[in-house]
């Protein structure tokens, strides 16, 4: 066999800083604290730091164009004057000001929207398409090869979202403009590309994640006329196309586009891309580019098996040179393990970060190319270690989930019959109003918490001043006249935090964090051992808020699939078993609260709709176990026990039916601001259970009249039976200030008197 060259590199790495000194470097220019010299200074240290740091780590080709100032997708619309009109842009460089104002809006203008990022937790700005003459206001990516250029004497990768990606990912076009956008486009991204070829610049990586999902003839032909015309005009550059999250779609077409490279996930499409190029083999003229380490989770990879890979790859491939890579942008993954000070050791040592994981490439094609290390043999010693901690190897729990039974799932009586008897037990008014869990957490909330875990505040003066807040907000509600009361999650930050901190399996880093969208980030909690009950989690604080109340006090849980979705999970066994594990334990909390006098529970699970799969063919494996997770945590209760849950963003639409698999008695659900699509699909797919349909935008602090609140109640009911019907905010209320809270409720409670009256 020839003799194969490696190269070890890196899609992107992560832009937030080791500290979230990124983060930080925003938000102080947002607030005025930085002028735009100093915050562009403290960004370019920042994006030259990381340059710096994969050097040293070892990469052979960094890239630039992998960060940004806020989402990289508006960073391309940016670049291509995408601007909508509403901001005012007068043309040329598109200012600061402009640019934050897509992002999040100013006072005249709203924020353009923000959705998902394919599968993952990450959310980006959606460009906007109004027929708007294009061009290119600055090229970045040439700007910041430059600048790396000067900084290290390196030709780095400019890496950019492609353009077909981009344009399925643009919102605006109708079938018509679609070709005028495309046409509009094209020369633009060929202008960025020509000019950085006039630079130095070797290779220019394109990245097309959207050729992962289920392609048609048609798409297949846009993306071949796309790469046709590009790589015609722009000759002079390598172009690396790249696909991450799944298996490239359509391979056997799409590899043969006129491109140098072609990068694909082998983490993520593993079977798929294998089977691929056994069939089809792999163009002998081209990079291939192996993303061989997960890019999206926190775990050291067993360098054994990655070395068995990339072999089977090369000999598979045959292709000209192979790049070692992990398998997407590395900002999924927090940035290293050197401050997981607190963190169990045998857990500690099975982690990798996003710089483990770039010097885990940098190791595994040091040994591919013949050079001793221990590297192999630690990684395994590792991950064998963590396989015999206790954590994973609970019996008990292992026993319990592979015992389940088809009964298990089930609750013992139909919901028609059910709400007979729920009616009866619970006597509530037609049209029951209730809110969604969490009240504002008021600076005093934030206060006493931070005082109580720096240990200035005693667990009992803790837990008195919860108690404190909760009692007030009991009288708060009654005062209001809300029917269905909650205790107002005071001693909760977050949703899946609190209940990780409670039970066995869970661990807690110290600076994991990952960015969510725009400026925020997110630390989830690692489930890492097998998913145990210790004792009940909620009790307390609910059968004391019931105490103090006769009204109806509503339990409130997070389900397992969104505990499952918003943490980073153990690989070892499938997520259908960690749920499970995870249902099995909140089965014993919905157990407990229902023994303490406690008739009716919430589970939410606001990220059900997160964790589907990126092609349609493989949404109904995950909703049947996702499905069935929430339904073993809630089936044991009694008839007259009545389960609530609540999601958020669900898009209903094309959710029904996993909905109403759920057998929840009741759902409440995120319409205000779409509830005319709402209705609208009710009309054609009748739901018969409990709904709260949102009657107003919890994340704006503005409140809504009676009238406009009565209006989307009338709309609903001509959607669904009376005794159907429940009111509702959006979501919860915690980031809302008390004021507008109790303003916007007792205009709600008011709309749902006056309804009552109406009928
Ligand atoms: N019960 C939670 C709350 O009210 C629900 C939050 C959510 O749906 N994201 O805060
Ligand atoms: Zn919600």
């Amino acid at each position: 066999m020839k003799s194969m060259a490696y190269v070890a590199t890196a899609i992107g790495y992560p832009y937030i800083g080791e500290n979230r000194e990124w983060k930080k470097s925003l938000e102080k220019f947002w607030k005025q604290e930085l002028t735009e010299d100093e915050f562009v200074t403290q960004q370019k240290e920042i994006r030259l730091s990381r340059i710096e740091k994969q050097l040293q780590l070892g990469l052979n080709i960094v890239s630039v164009g992998d960060f940004t100032n806020y989402d990289r997708i508006l960073d391309t619309a940016v670049m291509f004057g995408l601007v909508p009109k509403r901001f005012n842009w007068q043309g040329g460089k598109v200012d600061l000001a402009t640019y934050y104002a897509m992002a999040r809006g100013n006072k005249d203008a709203v924020a353009c929207e923000m959705t998902k990022w394919f599968n993952t937790n990450y959310h980006y700005i959606v460009p906007e398409y109004e027929g708007q003459t294009l061009q290119l206001t600055e090229n970045t990516l040439l700007k910041h090869f430059v600048e790396v250029k000067a900084a290290f004497d390196i030709t780095a990768k400019p890496t950019l979202i492609g353009p077909y990606t981009f344009i399925k990912l643009t919102k605006g076009y109708d079938r018509v403009s679609k070709a005028s956008f495309v046409l509009a486009l094209l020369p633009l991204y060929i202008q960025v590309i020509k000019e950085l070829a006039a630079a130095g610049v070797q290779w220019v990586q394109l990245e097309e994640p959207a050729l992962v999902t289920t392609l048609n003839q048609e798409e297949i032909q846009l993306v071949q006329e796309i790469y046709g015309q590009l790589t015609t005009a722009a000759p002079e550059v390598n172009i690396m196309l790249q696909t991450y999250f799944e298996s490239l779609s359509a391979y056997e077409q799409l590899v043969q586009l006129p491109v140098q490279g072609i990068g694909l996930d082998f983490v993520h499409g593993y079977q798929d891309n294998m089977q691929a190029l056994r069939q089809h083999g792999f163009p002998s003229d081209k990079v291939l580019a192996a993303g061989v380490i997960n890019g999206r989770d926190i775990w050291r990879a067993n360098l054994a098996e990655v070395k068995t890979m990339i072999q089977a790859i090369e000999q598979l491939s045959g292709a000209k040179e192979l790049w070692i890579q992990p398998s997407c942008h590395l900002q999924h993954a927090p940035i290293t393990t050197k401050f997981e000070t607190k963190l169990d050791k045998v857990l500690l040592d099975a982690l990798a970060f996003a710089d483990e994981k770039a010097v885990e490439i940098v190791e595994v094609v040091a040994n591919l190319q013949g050079q001793e290390s221990t590297a192999i043999s630690a990684s395994m010693k590792a991950i064998e270690a963590l396989k015999n901690h206790p954590i994973r190897n609970n019996k008990v729990v292992q026993q319990a989930v592979q015992t389940i039974e088809q009964a298990d799932f089930e609750r013992s009586t139909p919901f028609i019959e059910r709400l007979a008897i729920q009616q009866k037990a619970l006597q509530l008014p037609l049209f029951p109003t209730t809110t969604i869990g969490s009240f504002p957490q008021s600076d005093e909330v934030k206060q006493k918490r931070n005082a109580w875990r720096k240990g200035n505040l005693t667990n009992e003066e803790y837990n008195a001043f919860l108690e404190q807040e909760t009692a007030r907000w009991i009288a708060i509600q009654e005062e209001l006249d809300i029917d269905v009361l909650v205790h107002g999650e005071f001693e909760r930050t977050d949703m899946v935090e609190y209940f990780g901190e409670k039970l066995t399996g869970f661990a807690f880093t110290t600076n994991a964090w990952v960015v969510s969208y725009g400026s925020r980030c997110v630390k989830p909690p690692i489930i890492y051992g097998d998913v145990a009950f210790e004792a009940p989690m909620t009790v307390k604080e609910t059968v004391y808020a019931q105490s103090l109340t006769k009204r109806h006090m509503k339990g409130m849980l997070t389900g397992p699939v969104t505990i499952l979705n918003w943490s980073f999970v153990r690989d070892d066994i499938a997520r259908k078993d960690v749920t499970y594990q995870i249902a099995l334990a909140l089965r014993k909390e919905i157990e407990s609260l229902e023994e303490a006098g406690i008739s009716i529970i919430q589970v939410d699970e606001p990220a059900l709709r997160e964790g589907l799969p990126l092609r349609k063919e493989n949404w109904n494996a995950y909703l049947e176990w996702a499905v069935g997770a929430f339904k073993l945590a809630t089936a044991s209760v009694k008839d007259e026990t009545q389960i609530h849950t609540h999601m958020c963003y669900c898009e209903f639409n094309d959710f029904i039916e996993p909905i109403s698999a759920l057998d929840a008695d009741v759902i409440s659900i995120e319409t205000s601001r779409s509830h005319g699509e709402l209705i609208n699909s009710l009309q054609h797919n009748p739901y018969d259970k409990g709904i709260g349909l949102g009657v107003y935008d919890i994340h704006s602090p503005r409140v809504p009249s009676e009238a406009e609140m009565l209006t989307i109640m009338q709309d609903s009911l001509q959607v669904l039976a009376r005794n159907q019907f429940w009111v509702n905010p959006d979501c919860g209320l915690k980031t809302r200030k008390e004021p507008e809270t109790v303003a916007a409720l007792a205009n709600m409670v008011q709309a749902a008197k006056t309804l009552r009256q109406q009928i």
